[in-house]
């Protein structure tokens, strides 16, 4: 184990972000919240950045094995690229202490440190690495565990019905420690929701509170009041709790109007469907693009309009110059409108190439060992410099051919008749179902500054 200090010198960092699919609208938890936090580590202490490795939409649970970007990263470690690894704290690395210790060892093997900026770990002592198995356990579960502990401490206060901590809510005040109710305030807040069940509007509701009552009240708290369990006299989980203000079936009314109105105004949050995560490349540095949503609210607060966009993660770290960012819709509507034409574009290109030359399968060992050969017939003064000169430079040029084979391989035409009903079918399609038909359809991608858009098939 290593400790965690830097020393002065100049070392080179691997920044490693991840966030799960549910995750991706938290606080603090975006990729570009960690990127952000990190470039600001690695120059604080003058570290160098070797590169950014991004697993997007993928949970703590999974196994590091089914991380690309994690597995790249290994890959880097293992070629000596990195001395450090940071991330921002350790329930971004993993919460299975199994896997933990599987690539800790690889790490140690490779004289790699790892950092999480935002938590202080010293494994350097035992009481350090108590800690730390104590903190891995704990992550490995975090949620259930995390709510079981905060009931244990709670639970007997609760019981007795007195209240914990934070603000009262509109109509209640505390006597003696417990929450009674406040008539003025009551009568107020049993308006508010008769009246929003009429309006079904938060901003209208608030604009008849404001003049009948004079009271200010937002839309956010609009939406709290709307939503506070209190009302119905339960508080901590337990029913009962408090006297009742709002009988359990206007609140189960105003629930669902809320849920219905914020389904509707609201096309993303959970619900919204990356299409081509995976998928996109940026062509200027090869690196997977990520995605980022982009909100457009009304006035009251509520999201009108979510936009997906896909971008270089490199970019903002000057590792790459690839600064345009792609609308999702946009790329859908590219690549529902190309996806016919470009197949019988590769299927021509297929065609010609196979007419133009035929798969020649070149042995790559024979072409060297030939090249070997001419160059010890030159060194040796057996053959003449011009001649070694074009023979090098043929010999050359059939190795780049059989290169070129390799990474394009001559492959048989796709089969355009499954497209038939495409533009029919593809409309109709949930967004998950045509999420699995692009990551199926397509291979890779490419996304380039000036708006180019290419792609390869599966
Ligand atoms: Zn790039």
């Amino acid at each position: 184990m290593k400790t965690n200090r830097i020393n002065s010198t100049l070392k080179r960092a691997a920044l490693y972000t991840r966030v799960s699919t549910e995750e991706q609208a938290q606080r603090g938890l975006s990729l570009d919240a960690q990127r952000e936090r990190l470039i600001q580590y690695a120059k604080e202490n003058d570290l160098v950045i070797v590169d950014l490795y991004i697993d997007e939409g993928i949970s703590a649970r999974k196994r590091y094995t089914k991380r690309p970007e994690f597995i790249r990263m290994l890959d880097d470690i293992k070629a000596q690229k990195i001395d450090v690894v940071l991330f921002i704290k350790l329930d971004r690395w993993f919460r299975n202490i199994a896997d933990y210790y599987e690539v800790q060892s690889i790490l140690d093997k490779n004289n790699v440190q790892w950092i999480a900026t935002e938590e202080d770990y010293d494994t350097t002592t035992a009481n350090g690495r108590l800690a730390l198995n104590i903190k891995l356990a704990i992550a490995q579960d975090e949620s259930d565990r995390t709510s079981e502990r905060i009931k244990f401490v709670f639970s007997n206060m609760v019981k007795e019905g007195r209240v914990i901590s934070g603000k009262t809510p509109l109509g209640y005040e505390i006597r003696d420690k417990k929450a009674v109710v406040n008539e003025d305030e009551a009568n107020i807040v049993r308006d508010l929701f008769q009246k929003y069940i009429d309006l079904r509007s938060m901003k209208a509701t608030s604009r008849y509170i404001l003049n009948k009552y004079g009271k200010s009240i937002d839309t956010k708290s609009m939406k709290h009041i709307l939503q506070n369990k209190w009302y119905i006299g339960e508080a901590y989980g337990i029913e009962n709790w408090c006297p009742v203000i709002i009988d359990k079936n206007t609140f189960d009314i105003v629930s669902a109007i809320i849920n219905v109105r914020s389904a509707r105004h609201d096309g993303s949050r959970s619900d919204r469907v990356y299409l081509f995560t995976g998928l996109v490349f940026c062509s200027s540095c090869d690196r997977r693009m990520t995605t980022y949503t982009c909100h457009n609210k009304n006035k009251d607060g509520t999201v009108k309009q979510t936009f997906v966009y896909y971008r270089c993660p490199a970019h903002t770290m000057h590792l790459c110059d690839m600064s345009k960012q792609f609308n999702q819709d946009k790329l859908e509507e590219w690549l529902s409108d190309n996806l016919l034409s470009e197949i019988e574009k590769i299927n021509l290109s297929f065609q010609s190439r196979k007419a133009l030359s035929p798969p020649k399968h070149i042995d790559t060992s024979k072409i060297y060992a030939k090249i070997e050969k001419l160059k010890d017939l030159y060194i040796n003064d057996l053959l003449p410099k011009e001649m070694y000169e074009k023979e090098y430079t043929a010999l050359m040029a059939s190795l780049k051919d059989a290169e070129n084979e390799k990474k394009e391989p001559m492959r048989d035409p796709i089969d355009l008749e499954q497209f038939n009903d495409f533009h029919i079918s593809y409309r109709d399609l949930t967004p998950i179902a045509k999420k699995a038909f692009w990551s199926r359809t397509l291979n890779k991608i490419y996304l380039s500054e000036n708006g180019e858009i290419s792609i390869t098939f599966n």
